[in-house]
């Protein structure tokens, strides 16, 4: 049987609080991402691999696989839906701060996920598996309930599995599971479901802002080995020669290249992720939080379709620099470890890379689509004429 591991719940006890999945009794499972099950080797939850015996009867056979198929889609309903813990899991919901357009709000944290633990996929690396839409948290605010509709679970599954073949870096959806509850949104009604999210870790520039706006700056300390371990562990074997905040630096660079290559990725395929607030932008550099994103039918660089955001503030040409307005953010939260005014001016030439950085890679992404050709200009030019025409 699998065993869940628990890197995250070492981790002090102000970086989370111990959650429970709520209970759905009329829950079923809709989705079982078998592809993904195998490469995080979690195709033997259910012990369905059986010993291939020779059977009589070929009707006989085929009911007891279909009992066989609902047991285990039952099983998978239990796990999916946080009912059924797992060995070695010890669920819970983590804590993080974040800038809403540009708001700062102190304490945000899983409103409504639950992370189950960890796993390591075939290449050994590790994975978080999250329930979203299990029920309400220690974090979850006043009048929420913590909870998913499956319209918007689907979407998310659909759309990252459309983000990983387009080889964007995304988090995975590994199973959706009916919860048979109705929500009430407004005056709509809606059928519920719980997302299985995977990601590569679900630290974000807002958990590094919870601890840097607390002023636990030893939390903050703590969190970033930990990314760095989890992240960037080329890191760790040069940690002995380089000052504190060379590491910092060094850190920040990592993130500033993923991220800025992750937006060029980003305009390549039109997406539009709607709510850039800084506690959905990761530190792996993986798309996460899909909620009013899109993908553009008709080139626009205003193109926007979050109906909260008035002023485009996340509109499809804004997100590069709102993309290193975030990670300003995030090195906002290591300045009060660095000493020296030398250092402060090379991490404000660093944070100023994120323009180059991105150009590049939009660079080499445009230049693809238009056959290769190496000409800036014309490029630019191109996408003039798209917005006209
Ligand atoms: P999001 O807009 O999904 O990135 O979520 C922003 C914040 O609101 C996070 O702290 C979420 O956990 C919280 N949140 C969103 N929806 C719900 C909900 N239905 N119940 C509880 N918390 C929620
Ligand atoms: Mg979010």
């Amino acid at each position: 049987m699998i065993e869940l591991l628990d890197t995250y719940h070492q981790l002090p006890g102000s970086f989370y609080q111990r959650a429970t999945a709520e209970h759905f009794p009329k829950k079923e499972l809709l989705i079982f991402n078998r592809e993904l099950a195998e490469e995080l080797s979690l195709g033997q939850l259910t012990k369905k691999e059986k010993e291939k015996e020779k059977e009589k009867e070929k009707e006989k056979e085929k009911k007891k696989e279909k009992e066989e198929r609902e047991e285990e889609e039952n099983q998978l309903a239990q796990i999916f839906s946080g009912e059924r813990i797992l060995p070695g899991s010890k669920p819970l919901a983590q804590a993080y701060a974040g800038h809403q357009y540009a708001h700062f709000v102190p304490c945000l944290g899983d409103g409504r996920a639950i992370l189950l633990g960890e796993v390591l996929d075939k290449k050994q690396r590790l994975f978080d598996l999250q329930l979203k839409g299990a029920g309400r948290t220690g974090y979850s605010r006043v009048g929420t309930d913590g909870r998913a509709p499956l319209s918007a679970v689907l979407r998310e599954y659909l759309i990252s599995q459309a983000m990983y073949y387009l080889k964007v870096p995304t988090t995975r959806s590994l199973a959706v599971v009916r919860t048979g509850e109705i929500l009430e949104r407004g005056a709509a009604k809606l059928v519920g479901g719980i997302l299985t999210r995977v990601a590569s870790s679900h630290i974000r520039v807002g958990t590094f802002q919870y601890f840097a706006a607390r002023g636990e700056i030893s939390n903050v300390k703590i969190l970033l080995d930990y990314a760095i371990k989890r992240h960037y562990p080329e890191l760790l074997s040069l940690e002995k020669e380089l000052s504190y905040s060379q590491k910092v630096l060094l850190f920040l660079e990592k993130v500033i290249d993923r991220q800025s290559a992750l937006m060029a990725n980003w305009l390549s395929c039109g997406f539009v992720h709607g709510v850039m607030n800084t506690d959905n932008m990761t530190i792996s550099g993986e798309t996460i939080d899909y909620g009013p994103c899109a993908f553009l039918e008709q080139f626009d660089f205003e193109g926007c379709f979050s109906s909260i955001d008035y002023y485009g503030r996340y509109a499809y040409f804004q997100q590069p620099p709102i993309a290193a307005w975030n990670v300003n953010k995030l090195a906002e939260c290591f300045f009060s470890l660095f000493e020296r005014e030398a250092e402060l001016k090379k991490l404000e030439v660093l944070l100023n890379s994120f323009q180059s950085r991105f150009e590049k890679e939009f660079k080499r992404h445009f230049s693809q689509k238009l056959g290769g050709i190496k000409n800036s200009k014309l490029i630019e030019q191109w996408l003039t004429y798209l917005q006209r025409a």
